[in-house]
């Protein structure tokens, strides 16, 4: 107990009550989220998996960048884009101006990574969701960059190819959010690396108007 708590109780005027600064509640906020996400066992992934991977960077960022879900290396690591395809997305967010920590937030919509990388099934989709919800709801991103079919058909609920989804500004829960390829797409795909670039300078000009 403080000592002007201690004062005022010895005069008979304990327990003081002290309103939590905004701050304080926010951190508390992030700890909750991250305690829940790590002792998660909504879905079958989390069986298979060695550890969840809950995301990485500035938890006030005006960039949320989304992926799938972890591979391996983030699987073993405990974070997202930490093998080749990660590396791209450094170099690309470097030759922006930014990097995973500052002004960037980089999450999945899965949490947990699915046995043989195979893609998430619906369930697991529902049952992870409000994790990626709430990432949202404590960063609140000026902008949602959906890497790959994956992130962008679960966020935009359409089955629409990224190739029509590009280039536009949709909504999600409120925000923009702008549609790219995912960076292990563009390891195998170098000339779409172009597409790619566009689509972080659209993003850029989308926050820049905002
Ligand atoms: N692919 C993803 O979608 N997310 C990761 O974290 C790693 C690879």
């Amino acid at each position: 107990m403080s000592r002007r708590g201690e004062v005022l109780q010895e005069m008979g005027l304990g327990p003081v009550w002290r309103v939590r600064k905004k701050e304080e509640n926010f951190n508390i906020e992030w700890q909750n989220l991250k305690t829940r996400v790590a002792g998660c066992t909504d879905c079958k992934l989390r069986a298979g998996c060695t550890q969840t991977v809950f995301g990485v960077g500035d938890e006030q960022a005006d960039w949320l960048l989304v992926g799938e879900a972890p591979g391996a290396e983030e699987d073993r690591v405990g974070e997202p884009f930490v093998g080749q395809a990660g590396k791209l997305l450094d170099n690309m967010l470097a030759a922006i101006g930014l990097s995973r920590g500052s002004n960037v937030y980089i999450a999945n919509v899965i949490k947990c990574r699915p046995p043989g990388n195979r893609n998430p099934e619906p369930d697991e989709v529902a049952k992870c969701s409000p994790h990626l919800l709430r990432q949202i709801e404590l960063i609140r991103p000026k902008l949602i960059l959906a890497m790959g079919r994956f992130a962008a058909q679960t966020l935009l609920n359409t089955d629409a190819t990224i190739a029509s989804l590009r280039g536009r500004v949709h909504r999600y829960v409120g925000l923009p959010l702008v549609v790219t390829y995912h960076p292990a797409y563009l390891l195998r795909n170098l000339p779409d690396k172009a597409k790619a670039w566009a689509d972080l300078l659209f993003a850029k000009r989308t926050i820049a108007g905002s």
